[in-house]
């Protein structure tokens, strides 16, 4: 059986193939900006605009054409609305042309089933680490629940932030990752775990007052000592947060899901944490890790599989105005979604 997803819940505008396990083909391109962040509608007409050569890309890629594909299944959340939109649209759109099943996923979701096309992961905690989103999930009684998060903005956007104000560009988790090489000297920063929860804000503020502070001289640190001194503290945070969630919930296995995780010294700290808690680690390779539409295609997939034939017969959309008016959920929280195919 042959799946498409197609994510677009925020930057990257992304096409994924699989047949059964077996990744076909993930095609993806992701809107920048040379300053400031992610502005919505441009980021949703960027996904206009690429998602015809994407789609050719992947399907040539996966030397298939639409007419071989079974499934087709698109991210309805959370994310930006615009953002959304555009990519519902268009699978919408693939799905009434072709006649193919379309089918709605969970973004975050998607993070955490990939594990399981990629490994033997059974029943793991995730530690969900991208740019919008930070959360610590498990699956309990039907869901999959949060047991931790932050507070404020996710820890990609954060050291976006940062790097932004650094001027050292866009995306900024591997500019700061690089630079944290040459630190030399651990400088103090607050440490902000409440209860199961992280708050990172106020760290951001009291980084831009620690620049100020080296660019007039006043310290013996610098810029490549506080790189390394922010990726020390706010991983040891989530790692903190996650390893209490793995003993709380009694699990034995811990994956990497989203951007951040692509972090060459946040996979190390996983490492050690799980090594010395006998816990085995999961972390599925850059480009899975990242957002895209494998992780779409393989969770719409698994839902597929646990639905009734009848079920399966209604998915396919039947006329121009149920292509506009393709379901999203940008507010959809992990913990919402009723897990029936486990
Ligand atoms: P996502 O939203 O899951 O696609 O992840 C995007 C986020 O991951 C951005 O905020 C990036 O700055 C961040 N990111 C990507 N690579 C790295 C890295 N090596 N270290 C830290 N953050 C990273
Ligand atoms: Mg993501």
């Amino acid at each position: 059986m042959i799946t498409l997803g197609v994510e677009t819940t925020a930057h990257t505008f992304g096409v994924g193939i699989i047949k059964d396990k077996k990744i076909l083909a993930n095609v993806k391109d992701t809107y920048t900006t040379e300053t400031g962040g992610i502005i919505p509608v441009q980021a949703a007409e960027h996904h206009k605009r690429v998602a015809e050569d994407i789609l050719k890309r992947a399907l040539d890629k996966a030397s298939i054409s639409m007419g071989d594909v079974d499934l087709i299944a698109y991210s309805r959340g959370p994310g930006l609305g615009p953002c959304l939109r555009a990519g519902s649209r268009f699978a919408a759109g693939l799905s009434f042309k072709n006649r193919i099943p379309l089918i709605g996923v969970n973004h975050c979701i998607a993070h955490l089933e990939i594990g399981s096309m990629i490994s033997d992961v059974k029943d793991p905690v995730l530690m969900y680490v991208s740019g919008a989103n930070t959360q610590v999930i498990a699956y309990e009684s039907g869901k999959y629940r949060i047991f931790g998060e932050t507070l404020d903005m996710g820890l990609g956007n954060f050291l976006d932030s940062f790097a932004r104000y650094l001027g050292i560009g866009f995306p900024g988790g591997p500019k700061v990752a690089k630079l944290a090489e040459k630190g030399k000297q651990f400088v103090k920063l607050p440490y902000v775990v409440k209860g199961m929860d992280i708050s990172l804000s106020g760290i951001l503020t009291n980084l831009k007052q620690k620049v100020e502070k080296i660019k007039s001289g006043k310290v013996d640190y610098t810029i490549n000592d506080l790189c390394y001194s922010v990726q020390e503290d706010v991983f040891s945070m989530v790692l903190e947060v996650t390893e209490r969630a793995v003993f709380h919930c009694n699990k034995k296995e811990v994956l990497i899901g989203g951007g951040v995780g692509c972090n060459k010294r946040l996979q190390e700290m996983s490492r050690k944490m799980c090594e010395e808690d006998n816990l085995k680690l999961y972390v599925p390779e850059n480009n899975l890790l990242s957002d895209n539409g494998v992780m779409i295609a393989w969770l719409g997939y698994k839902k597929f599989k646990a639905l009734r034939e009848d079920e399966k017969q209604e998915l396919t959309v039947k006329s121009k105005e149920d292509v506009m008016n393709v379901e999203v959920r940008p507010y959809e929280r992990t913990d919402m979604v009723k897990v029936y195919w486990r």
